[in-house]
């Protein structure tokens, strides 16, 4: 937990999916805490991003808790692409976070990708393109799988 507001940007999250709740830290290894968390989550599961997709959508409950700072920009547009709500204390925050290196972990992404959720798309919301036209594209992009398997041939 943060000790203070001005240290915000390193923080602990954690993710409710269905009866597990999985927690994560900035600067493990695949960025913010939120995404930290999602990843440790997907390697818990056989065939990883595969079997995610599959629980998450069957999940009855799936939070975000992130209670001493708002959760990014990019971070919310992952965990919406993915159906998450906010959990107690916890809200969307309308910033990247600029100082706090952002990327994700290569499950996160195939996870993105088997949900036909474009991680260009993510990684440019920091460039500053606004959130209406990202949520525009997405709600496209989920009905246009070309678009999205050029994109993962990109990467
Ligand atoms: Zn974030």
């Amino acid at each position: 937990m943060c000790k203070s507001k001005a240290q915000s940007q390193s923080c602990d999250a954690a993710l409710t999916i269905g009866s597990v709740t999985v927690q994560g830290s900035t600067g493990q290894g695949s960025g913010h805490a939120e995404m930290t968390a999602l990843s440790k989550w997907i390697d818990s599961l056989n065939n990883g991003a595969t079997t995610a997709d599959t629980v998450l959508q069957a999940a009855s409950v799936r939070k975000v808790y992130c209670p001493s700072r708002p959760v990014c920009k990019q971070c919310a547009a992952v965990l919406q692409g993915l159906g998450f709500t906010l959990g107690d204390q916890t809200e969307w925050g309308s910033k990247t976070m600029g100082s706090t290196e952002w990327g994700l972990a290569g499950n996160v992404k195939e996870l993105l990708f088997t949900r036909r959720i474009n991680y260009d798309d993510i990684i440019n919301l920091r460039s500053g393109n606004n959130s209406n036209e990202y949520a525009t594209r997405l709600s496209k992009q989920q009905t246009t799988s070309s678009r999205a398997a050029r994109a993962a041939a990109r990467n």
